[in-house]
């Protein structure tokens, strides 16, 4: 069985960024901005840290019920 190479395996896809069409180069992306955008996206995501609710209510100090 040698049919490995037989196969049309370049699926081309459109970049993620701005959906065009990606080149072999950059793949999966169009261009190497692109490639930066998606990677500067990353980051960015990376750095939003989850706001961490802290209820600091003091109302439950209401004993006079
Ligand atoms: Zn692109």
């Amino acid at each position: 069985m040698s049919d490995a190479e037989n196969k049309p395996s370049r699926t081309m896809r459109p970049c993620p960024i701005c959906s065009k069409l990606s080149t072999q180069e950059d793949f999966p992306f169009c261009s190497e901005r692109c490639r930066k955008v998606d990677l500067n996206r990353w980051f960015t995501e990376s750095y939003t840290v989850p706001v961490v609710e802290t209820d600091d209510l003091d109302d439950d100090d209401q004993g006079g019920l």
